[in-house]
């Protein structure tokens, strides 16, 4: 039976609003969609020289100070007798197209030639470490919006260099020599 002193104490607590129920509060859902770390730049010519365009490579993609020296000694011509890009990774000779002189396209030449620092065994290594990761979120992304890195393991240790840069995964790292 509720007495007079219950009654005056359910009253205290309705008036202090001890008694109101408690609605955990809903927790904002911010979602911040994934892109690319280093996105695709615009095409076409620019008043940038090769060597200002070099110069954002090695600090955007944070290249070591160590090895900048063995990258400067990589011959990069701007010609039209390519469509965009090549690449003679033993003779660190290079090719651009004069529309795609921008860091991405220098991105992924720099990488075939830090792909033939690695021995027959390291390239083998390097597609098991591919597939250990291969689920992680921006590699999922990479192959959804640069189908061009599924033409091959070559160009996709380029491709990943390229996009992802000091945002790849720990495990491919070791793949990317004078890069890392
Ligand atoms: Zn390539």
């Amino acid at each position: 039976m509720r007495t007079f002193i219950q009654a005056i104490i359910e009253f205290i607590k309705i008036i202090l609003g001890k008694d109101k129920p408690l609605v955990p509060p809903i927790p904002p859902v911010i979602v911040v969609p994934l892109t690319l770390p280093h996105p695709e730049e615009a095409s076409g010519t620019s008043a940038r020289t090769i060597e200002d365009i070099k110069l954002e490579w090695f600090v955007q993609w944070d290249v070591p100070d160590k090895y900048i020296k063995f990258w400067n000694t990589v011959k990069i011509e701007v010609t039209t007798k390519v469509s965009v890009a090549d690449t003679i990774a033993e003779t660190k000779h290079m090719r651009i197209n004069p529309q795609w002189v921008n860091q991405g396209v220098l991105a992924h030449e720099m990488a075939h030639i830090s792909y033939a620092l690695l021995t027959e065994q390291q390239k083998q290594d390097f597609i098991l470490a591919y597939d250990s990761v291969i689920g992680a979120p921006l590699l999922v992304l990479l192959r959804e919006q640069k189908p061009y890195s599924l033409t091959s393991m070559v160009e996709m240790h380029a491709e990943i260099y390229r996009y992802l840069g000091q945002s790849m995964m720990t495990e491919l790292k070791l793949f990317y020599p004078k890069l890392f």
